[in-house]
């Protein structure tokens, strides 16, 4: 049988959290052969359910704080949670998730020769007081505080595919994503825009934390999927850090009226306590993706904020209870 020599051989970590289902996808409707590794500590094997009739798709249960060996032409380390709920639900193993779960992709990578993409984050510039954040910015984090356990292990991960770079010279990708939405994040996962979809649907109140004065730039998923596997095809002197993510900034106030509005909801909004170390302010400088590889995002918040609704709508019609 003639085999297509673009075909490739693809392992995407993490690959049934909400990014991870979507990369699967794209990867797969492109013609490649992915394996996706996946505890489901964050995320439910039903994100990636419609892939399974797949003959080229392959789900494997695996934490990656241990080894494991495969033969693959392209990683994609994507495997850990996002949401601060649940990054601080078990701090130790998000560390060793960032931090063995680097070693050991990297190390899968140098056996096998494999392109490696590291799903970096925004988190590494911590409380920024360069705005917007430029990737030659080298952040505010509290080496100790409750994000602590994912920003510092972000810090370190990028620490360890930069030293594999020099001493090995791997072809690496590190892409730090700034917040992402879209259908298929996981309901229950405490990030802002899924709480405040999930909140307007049910009638329920809209918590904004603190005065709703901090900001955020939300990209749309398919946006950013779009960004990662254009960077995966540059040559291998492109290494990145590279920023990924929508430069449209608003307040946290901003999104809760915006949520409220295309809802048609009658939710009302309350405060609730800022947690400990949240950063005030966050927007990408994009110069580096829109001179690298030509992107920039195409989705406004109010479109993506309409399929997303949409998405949580259905799930909740479909029977899903908190
Ligand atoms: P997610 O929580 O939906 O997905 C993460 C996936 O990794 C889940 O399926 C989870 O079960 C799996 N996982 C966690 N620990 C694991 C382990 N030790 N071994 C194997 N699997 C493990 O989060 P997401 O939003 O899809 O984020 C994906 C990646 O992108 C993460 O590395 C995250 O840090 C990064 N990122 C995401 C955003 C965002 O806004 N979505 C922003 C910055 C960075
Ligand atoms: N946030 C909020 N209400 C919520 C969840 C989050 O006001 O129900 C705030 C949170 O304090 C932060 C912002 O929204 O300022 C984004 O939070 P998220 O957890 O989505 O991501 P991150 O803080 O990691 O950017």
């Amino acid at each position: 049988m003639q085999m297509d020599k673009r075909r490739k051989s693809i392992l995407v970590t993490g690959g049934a959290g909400f990014l991870g289902s979507h990369l699967c996808k794209r990867l797969l409707d492109e013609g490649h052969e992915v394996l996706c590794l996946d505890n489901f500590f964050s995320s439910a094997k039903s994100n990636v359910e419609e892939l399974m009739d797949n003959p080229r798709f392959e789900l494997v249960r695996h934490d990656i704080v241990f080894p494991y060996y495969a033969e693959v032409q392209e990683i994609y380390n994507l495997a850990c949670p996002a949401s601060p709920p649940h990054y601080q639900h078990d701090p130790i193993h998000t560390i060793k998730t960032c931090v063995n779960g680097a070693l050991n992709m990297l190390g899968l990578a140098k056996r096998t020769g494999a392109k490696i993409y590291q799903a970096s984050t925004s988190e590494v510039y911590g409380d920024p007081d360069v705005h917007p954040q430029v990737e030659g910015y080298w952040g505010h984090v509290n080496p100790n505080g409750i994000r602590s356990c994912y920003d510092e292990g972000k810090r370190c991960a990028e620490a360890i595919f930069f030293s594999y770079r020099r001493q090995y010279n791997l072809p690496i990708k590190v892409g730090r994503i700034f917040n992402t939405y879209g259908p298929k994040m996981h309901p229950h996962d405490g990030r802002v825009v899924s709480n405040f979809i999930i909140q307007a649907l049910l009638g329920e109140p809209i918590t904004i934390y603190g005065e709703g004065q901090q900001t955020r730039s939300f990209c749309y998923v398919d946006d950013l999927i779009d960004c990662m596997v254009r960077f995966m095809a540059t040559d291998n002197e492109f290494t990145g850090p590279m920023n990924m993510g929508n430069p449209c900034e608003f307040t946290i106030g901003e999104l809760a009226e915006k949520v409220v509005r295309i809802t048609g909801s009658s939710s009302k909004i309350i405060h609730e306590p800022l947690p400990g170390d949240d950063p005030r302010q966050r927007r990408p400088d994009i110069s580096l993706a829109k001179e690298k590889i030509g992107w920039e995002p195409k989705v406004a918040l109010e479109d993506g904020l309409v399929k997303t609704i949409a998405y949580f709508d259905g799930l909740l019609k479909s029977g899903w209870t908190r």
